[in-house]
Formats: C-alpha cells, structure tokens, sequence
C-alpha cells in the first residue's frame, strides 16, 4: 500500500467485548512496524483502552482511537494516550450522538465517525453519518482530523468528503479483489475530486 501512495494504515483491533468479534492485537502491530514506514492509526474497537493503551504505543501505533462509549471520563482516556507519547483519537458508533463527543472534541487530534455497526468488515453505509459528519466538522480545527470508517467506496468516497471527511477508511472496496494498489489509487482520485468545490 505504500507504493500505492497510501499514507496510514489503519488497524482495526477488535476484543471480543465491545464488538462481537475478535481480529488481533499486539503481537500483530508488532510484527508490522518493522516492515512499514506508515503511520499506525490503531482503531481501538475494545472495552477498556486505558488498560490496554501503552503496549498498543510500544507496539508502535502512532494514535490510538478509543470509542467514547466506553468510558464516562474521556479526557482521562486522551491525557493517558498523550502520556504515553501517542496522538489520541475518538470515536462513535452509528447510534451515539454527537454531542457525546463534545466534552473532548477541542483535545483529540482525530474524530473517527463509524459508518456501520463495528465488528465486521464488508457492510452496507449506513446515510447517518453524514449528518454526523456535517455537525462535527465546524467544531474541529484544520489541525484535527474527521475520519469515517465503514462501507466507504467508489459511490460513498464522494458524499462523506462533502460532508467534511479528510480521512477516509476502506477495507472491502481495495482489499476484496485483485490489484489493491490500483484499487486504492482509484478511490483516491474519486475522493480528491469530490473536495473540489
Ligand atoms: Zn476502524
């Protein structure tokens, strides 16, 4: 994916707890820091972040994202990630408000907006996030980044970047097929068009 021009990897760890489904954890971010100069945007799909979040950072994830819907103090969750020398980013799900993230919003250096149900990859967008996307944006700063995670592609790359996305999660729409790269570069063409005004 380097070659391909791609600047993060984004990992999606799952528990087992907080999704209902198992994908990997540190072992595995250990084993590929060595071979990838990309930045690891490890998405913390997990019920305590705290607990688990320094041998995430020594396995060499660059940010770790927490889902705010698993702890009620979140600014303890972004100072223990910042302490611990990473980028802290947050994250909701398809039936968590906004406003749950306002609390943090001005500390985080990321909002992730989950535009599906997490736990599995390959599902259907879900139109949702959009309007999410469009409350989040003005309350961000142009050094903060607006991911979205979730049935992104060629048809949903467009709307999401209008909607203020900069940071965009595929997984299905490059990897289910041959030649990922080319898949990759495609999506990015599609995405880069959309910000024009
Ligand atoms: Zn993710």
């Amino acid at each position: 994916m380097e070659a391909a021009g791609a600047e993060v990897l984004h990992l999606d760890v799952m528990d087992g707890h907080f999704v209902p489904n198992i994908s990997f954890g540190v072992p595995v971010i250990e084993k590929l820091r060595p071979v990838s100069k990309l930045f690891f945007d490890t998405h913390l799909m997990i019920a305590d972040p705290v607990k688990y979040a320094e041998p995430f950072i020594k396995a060499g994830g660059n940010l770790l994202t927490f889902h705010i819907e698993v702890t009620d103090a979140p600014m303890k969750v972004v100072e223990h990630i910042r302490g611990l020398g990473g980028r802290a980013g947050v994250s909701l799900n398809p039936g968590t408000e906004a406003s749950a993230l306002w609390p943090v919003i001005e500390v985080v250096d990321l909002v992730l907006v989950m535009s599906v149900w997490p736990g599995f990859g390959g599902q259907k967008f879900i139109p949702d996030a959009l309007d999410k996307l469009r409350a989040i944006r003005p309350r961000l700063r142009p050094d903060q980044r607006l991911e979205v995670d979730g049935g992104i592609g060629p048809d949903t790359a467009p709307p999401v970047v209008r909607a203020g996305a900069d940071t965009l999660v595929a997984g299905s729409a490059v990897f289910s097929g041959p030649d990922a790269g080319l898949r990759f570069r495609e999506l990015e063409r599609i995405a880069l068009e959309a910000e024009q005004p």
